[in-house]
């Protein structure tokens, strides 16, 4: 474990120009059992606008959690290929869901999916990504990577990657990586940070290990935040608070 803090990992003056938020669609029900909880999304829409008009550009990948996860089907013994395709399009609905939240708060947002849905949204083509993401408008990820047998944590790192982004923010219910469930294990210690390899080592499920291995073939930093906390989002970005940073070190 390194004993860097986090000011030290993030000076005051962000670094960032250009980042990624990964959120389990999990975030986006709230308190609920499932689905989606307006409050929330509203919530999580405008911490995505004070990020956003901090001059940082955003991207988002969103996950579905909330809705239906393949291997869940896949357990109840639904054909796998055909679960993940169900929560392929679980994503795409979570990702319509915060482009109006994001709208209604007049930030203008994409949504591009990687299963082509023309009717509703644009599909995923990276130099048009980029180009909107340069004109400061929020890109919304959805369908995930497209392909069955991933997750949107590697689509996240994927797209992290297609985009060139300086970091992922992956924004969880809790503000770091600890050694145990800080929530099952009182006694469980936070790391300011922490590197990929220790990560998938010492399997601390942070993000899938594809996902990991792709962030850390580019190089990418992992931030791992709480993004339950109305205003989070824009205080880790500034390096306030607390948060765990993954890195090659
Ligand atoms: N999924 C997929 N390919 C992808 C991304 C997602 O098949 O590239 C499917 C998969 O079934 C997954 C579901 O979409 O379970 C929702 O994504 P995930 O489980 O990563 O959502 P989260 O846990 O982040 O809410």
């Amino acid at each position: 474990m390194t004993t860097a803090t986090a000011e030290k990992q993030m000076p005051k003056t962000m670094p960032y120009k250009r980042v990624l938020l990964k959120m389990s669609g999990e975030v986006l029900m709230g308190e609920k059992e499932f689905g989606l909880d307006s409050n929330t999304v509203n919530r999580v829409a405008r911490d995505i606008k004070q990020v956003a008009d901090m001059g940082i550009e955003v991207c988002v990948s969103v996950g579905a959690g909330n809705i239906f996860r393949g291997v869940s089907g896949a357990a109840e013994g639904m054909d796998r290929t055909q679960a993940d395709y169900m929560g392929m399009l679980g994503i795409v609905i979570n990702a319509l869901a915060l482009q109006s939240a994001l709208e209604a708060l007049k930030v203008e947002t994409r949504v591009m999916s990687a299963i082509p849905m023309s009717a509703i949204c644009e599909p995923y083509i990276r130099r048009k990504a980029m180009r909107h993401m340069e004109k400061g408008r929020v890109v919304i990820f959805a369908a995930g990577t497209g392909n069955p047998y991933f997750t949107s944590d590697t689509t996240a790192a994927l797209r992290a990657s297609e985009m060139n982004c300086n970091a992922i923010l992956k924004g969880t219910k809790v503000d770091g990586v600890y050694t145990a469930d800080p929530k099952k294990d009182p006694s469980a210690k936070r790391f300011d940070s922490i590197s990929y390899m220790d990560v998938l080592t010492k399997d601390l499920r942070v993000m899938d290990a594809t996902a990991i291995s792709l962030a850390r073939e580019n190089n990418i930093p992992i931030v791992i935040f709480n993004v339950r906390e109305e205003g989070n989002f824009a205080r880790v970005m500034k390096g306030e608070g607390t948060f765990t940073t993954v890195t090659s070190k």
